[in-house]
């Protein structure tokens, strides 16, 4: 299970189209938001798509 929060950067194991696969935690709820670091675009994930899409924490 990943320890993360409002704010912090993560690494999906997949990448976004854009060509990064870094992203903000920018909502946490039912669903997770996560917004690309690179072009800003949002993603809503369930929670438990969250955690199996989610590699690791870069910063918490
Ligand atoms: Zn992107």
């Amino acid at each position: 299970m990943h320890d993360y929060k409002l704010g912090s950067i993560v690494m999906m194991k997949k990448d976004h189209p854009c060509g990064t696969n870094e992203f903000a935690i920018v909502r946490i709820g039912a669903d997770i938001k996560i917004k690309c670091v690179k072009c800003g675009r949002c993603i809503m994930l369930s929670r438990i798509d969250f955690n199996k899409k989610i590699k690791k924490v870069i910063k918490l």
